[in-house]
């Protein structure tokens, strides 16, 4: 059998994974506060008129959300600008530049293997939706 690198997906910006987790935190407040609201532990006393305070806390944990919308999105653009800019010629597991290395070998910063026409499927994986020049 030949020893064909493993299909593997090219790796995300920390900005990408940080928004992730950002917006999964604030799923998981929201999910919290509505679940304890369906079981009766309200946070406040449902037969007054909440204060403003703790009329806002839903719509608190549901705003938390945005932010991890917003970086994972920016995160996600800066990520695709940098594989086009570079022709998918970036390490799949580090993201370090292989423009003027030969067809295959390791990646000088983190040491994996590569083979130059099998970054850009790795980086399409990433990032289904980009554009690459040919060649
Ligand atoms: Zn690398």
């Amino acid at each position: 059998m030949s020893s064909k690198p493993p299909r593997r997906k090219g790796r995300r910006l920390p900005m990408e994974y940080i928004g992730m987790a950002v917006m999964i935190a604030g799923s998981l407040l929201f999910i919290f506060w509505i679940e304890s609201a369906r079981r009766g532990y309200f946070l406040y006393n449902p037969t007054t008129k909440p204060s403003l305070t703790e009329g806002w806390v839903p719509y608190g944990y549901a705003a938390s959300m945005l932010p991890g919308v917003v970086m994972m999105r920016r995160g996600r653009s800066m990520g695709k600008r940098q594989v086009v800019a570079n022709n998918a010629r970036l390490c799949l597991g580090c993201r370090y530049p292989l423009n003027d290395l030969s067809e295959t070998g390791n990646c000088p910063e983190c040491g994996d293997p590569y083979v130059l026409r099998l970054l850009r499927e790795g980086w399409r994986r990433t990032y289904p939706e980009i554009k690459l020049p040919r060649g």
